[in-house]
């Protein structure tokens, strides 16, 4: 098995053991670090210019990169990891598969552009059947269909339940935390334990796996104001990122293992956008860092941001979802799409993909996110393979090895360049807490990203119209070459 080659542990680890990768993170961080710290810098690094830089070379970068390249803009976009794509990362260290890490589903065809973008490029897409799945007790027999639908009928109760909670919080005009509603509702169900474990499992999978955040976090009225696009929900067999070098095409300047540390816009607008290698000097600046990368601070601005829009960064989620790929000699599985456990404790391993309908050989994906992946991530690889490998025993027997062939881990929250899965809402946040995003920092830095497209956050397309949403407002204000403002 290859290694990964992203410059940072805690985000993936393998079924190979990968000191190397640590020692790279080290150096890296060691790298960053007077960086970090100087505000004049200026002097030592050699300087660049570009009429726009974009910091980040995930989708929302590349497509705003993308955008302004072809309206003839000069364009440098600054990666801070060794590749390109973000969050959307195909990896190809298991014996030729390829695993995505981060996004693996195109969510709706109709009106989609990323469905529209890998049909004009003959990506190979094929649908995904969320009505093929098998569910299994916490002892491993499997529910029979009227369980299931029993099953499936708290849940809906429980969803009328939380509707009604966020009208009444939305006549109101307040809001409370979606965990603090759910606990509420499922007390006055009134329902034996066995059935109280099984609706809050389906909470972990139905609404943390899909939010990427604890419900406790969540907004009761807004959790769920995401839009979405009619039509079926597809996969990549050959891995997402054809998408990615499908965009990738269209920006010229791209620097790898450039974090950037420091955006300073001075009093007629210039910025001036610094790294530890160099500092480019700019007329715009499109900065599509991460929600949880802008929460920790890691980029400085100055002037600095202001109140409101630190506020949104704060209050929005950014939770983590977590997968973890087994890859075994021989299926030991059964044919459905998923499978669902309904384990004890509640929300831990809820959910598994039968990965061999994807890519044809024997693999398992296994999905965590709320408390348990935030548990799961401060532990050892030998002791999540173990748990994984416990669920699976119970689900489907002894006929489950000791250990797989091959696996391979993600940790969104520990990834210094993403700081979490994808963002969300959180308590007293809404839709509109996402334009204060829309309009330019000091009139000269623009922000996209997922986190900032008001119907479609959270998601690759969002994160893709985002980009080009962007780079069509800031083009706008653009001054024509020639009009240069004394740089
Ligand atoms: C596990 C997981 C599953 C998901 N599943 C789906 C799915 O099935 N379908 C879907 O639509 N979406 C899914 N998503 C969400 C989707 O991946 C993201 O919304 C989208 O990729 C975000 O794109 P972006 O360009 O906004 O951010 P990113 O892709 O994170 O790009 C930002 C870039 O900025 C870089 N960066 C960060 N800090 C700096 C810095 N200081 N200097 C320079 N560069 C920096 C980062 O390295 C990164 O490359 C999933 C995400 C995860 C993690």
């Amino acid at each position: 098995m290859s290694t990964p080659t992203d410059p940072h542990s805690g985000t993936l680890s393998t079924g190979a053991s990968n000191p190397r990768r640590r020692f790279l993170f080290r150096a890296l961080a060691a790298s960053m670090l007077p960086a970090l710290g100087t505000r004049c810098a200026l002097a030592a690094p050699p300087t660049g210019e570009a009429r726009v830089v974009v910091i980040g070379a995930g989708i929302a970068g590349l497509a705003a990169a993308a955008q302004l390249e072809a309206a003839g803009v000069t364009v440098t976009v600054l990666e801070a990891r060794q590749r390109i794509g973000g969050r959307v990362w195909t990896w190809r260290g298991v014996e030729g598969l390829s695993l995505d890490l981060g996004a693996s589903w195109i969510h709706g065809t109709e009106g989609n552009p990323i469905a529209a973008l890998a049909k004009a490029k003959g990506i190979s897409t094929v649908p995904y059947d969320y009505e093929d799945f098998a569910v299994f007790a916490a002892d491993g027999r499997p529910l029979s269909e009227s369980e299931v639908e029993a099953y499936e009928k708290r849940f809906e109760a429980l969803a009328a339940r939380i509707e009604s909670t966020a009208r009444a919080q939305r006549r109101e005009g307040s809001d409370r935390s979606l965990g603090a509603a759910i606990d509420a509702a499922i007390r006055n169900m009134a329902l034996d334990e066995r059935a109280e474990r099984a609706l809050r499992n389906a909470v972990s999978h139905e609404i943390e796996h899909e939010f990427a955040s604890p419900v406790a976090a969540l907004s009761v009225r807004h959790f769920d104001s995401a839009e979405s696009f009619e039509g079926e929900d597809q996969l990549f067999p050959g891995g997402y990122d054809a998408v990615i070098k499908a965009i990738a095409g269209g920006a010229s300047d791209i620097r790898l293992g450039q974090p950037v540390t420091r955006v300073v816009v001075d009093d007629e607008g210039g910025c001036e956008v610094h790294t530890a290698k160099e500092v480019l000097r700019c007329e715009r600046v499109i900065c599509t860092a991460p929600l949880g990368v802008l929460k920790a601070r890691a980029i400085e601005f100055e002037p600095p941001l202001d109140a409101e829009r630190l506020e949104a960064i704060d209050a929005l989620s950014m939770g983590a979802l977590d997968k973890l790929y087994m890859v075994y000699e021989e299926q030991f599985w059964g044919d459905s799409a998923r499978f669902t456990y309904v384990g004890s404790p509640p929300g831990q391993w809820t959910e598994h993909l039968n990965g061999l309908l994807l890519t044809g050989r024997p693999v398992l994906l296994s999905f965590n996110a709320g408390p348990y992946a935030v548990e799961l991530a401060a532990l050892e690889d030998a002791e999540v393979v173990a748990r994984a490998t416990a669920v699976y025993r119970h689900m489907f027997g002894d006929k489950v090895p000791a250990a797989p062939k091959a696996f391979v881990r993600t940790n969104w929250a520990r990834d210094p360049w993403a700081r979490g899965s994808y963002s969300s809402f959180g308590v007293g946040t809404s839709p509109e807490t996402l334009e204060t995003f829309h309009e330019p920092h000091a009139e000269s830095v623009y922000f996209a990203g997922e986190h900032t497209h008001t119907e479609h956050p959270s998601t690759v397309h969002g994160a893709y119209m985002s980009g080009q949403d962007t780079a069509k407002r800031l083009l706008t204000g653009l001054p024509r070459t020639g009009d240069r403002r004394g740089r």
